[in-house]
């Protein structure tokens, strides 16, 4: 776990431009300050993301997510129901907002997020700014659940990594897009999209699956949270030198959930996919398309495009 002088370090680092992987209850993020472009654009540039692709912004409490952008009533709503947790709202940009064009890709929203993890508030309240956190992995690859897989992932990067132990929720943040009209749900992710529905009535669902035209948000890649060998979703058994990944009564090599419970499923996805990368190929038994169930099937379906 991580002492009180760790975090301070960690913040004074964040403090003067460097990056810090750092635990969230939903995957080890890489933070960096969003307000400095520079120390923003190394997060691109260790991650190899692309520029396109914004970043969100990790706040302490709503107080400082208020500061950054627009809340309207939804919004604080959502808010106030959901974080700290595994939320992410896109909501326009306050005209005074401090915070890193690079960071939101020049666009005129911002994601902002709250994270319920001791470690992540406390070095987002040290650092006393917002720090950007995207997944503390090389860009495409399976995000890390533990510390060991952010150090593995960032290699020789000359990143402190804070260790809060492995990731409660270990699926990335569900996104809601906030502005005219109805919310759109951006990315299917650890909060169940039934909840927020429950607060503000029916998403809009983008159709992230067009190969072609415009995205509504510019993080829907076809292909992404891959393991390095290939994988197919859907499956009864592994065919000859698969790796079978099970759920439930499906069973495998490793298994998701032997009870067929969809939130362990979420909290071992990544680090199981990562113990059985480097085989010819996994095979991974179906996923109810229910609940949390979504939002793995969102992460494999993607893991699976070549
Ligand atoms: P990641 O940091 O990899 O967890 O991904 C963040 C997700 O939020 C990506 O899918 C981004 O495209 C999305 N996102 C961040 N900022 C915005 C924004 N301003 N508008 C739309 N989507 C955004
Ligand atoms: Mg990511």
């Amino acid at each position: 776990m991580t002492s009180g002088a760790a975090i301070g370090k960690a913040a004074r680092s964040i403090r003067a431009g460097g990056l810090v992987a750092f635990p969230t209850e939903t995957v080890y993020g890489l933070g960096a300050d969003a307000t400095d472009d520079r120390a923003v654009a190394a997060v691109f540039e260790a991650k190899g993301r692309p520029r396109i692709n914004p970043l969100i912004v990790h706040v302490a409490g709503r107080g400082e997510a208020e500061a950054l952008a627009a809340f309207d009533d939804r919004a604080r709503l959502l808010a106030k129901r959901f974080w700290p947790g595994p939320l992410t709202l896109v909501l326009q940009r306050a005209p005074d907002c401090p915070v890193s064009w690079l960071a939101s890709a020049g666009l005129d929203t911002l994601a902002l997020r709250c994270p319920a993890h001791p470690v992540a508030e406390a070095l987002i309240r040290a650092a006393g700014r917002p720090i950007v956190g995207p997944s503390a992995n090389r860009s495409g690859r399976l995000s890390p659940t533990t510390a060991a897989h952010a150090a593995a992932e960032l290699g020789g990067l000359s990143a402190m990594v804070l260790d809060g132990g492995p990731c409660r929720l270990g699926l990335e943040s569900t996104v809601v897009a906030l502005g005219d009209g109805p919310p759109v749900l951006l990315r299917p992710g650890a909060l169940d999209a039934a909840a927020v529905e429950a607060e503000v009535g029916p998403l809009a669902e983008p159709a992230p699956w067009a190969e072609a035209g415009p995205r509504p948000s510019p993080g829907m890649l076809l292909r992404h949270y891959a393991p390095d060998s290939p994988l197919r979703t859907g499956a009864a058994s592994a065919r000859p030198g698969e790796a079978m990944l099970g759920f439930g009564a499906v069973d495998g090599e490793l298994n998701l959930s032997p009870s067929g419970d969809l939130a362990e499923a979420a909290a071992n996805l990544f680090a199981m996919l990562r113990r059985l990368d480097g085989r010819t190929g996994i095979a991974v038994a179906p996923i109810p398309e229910r609940g949390l169930g979504r939002a793995i099937n969102d992460r494999l379906r993607r893991a699976a495009r070549r």
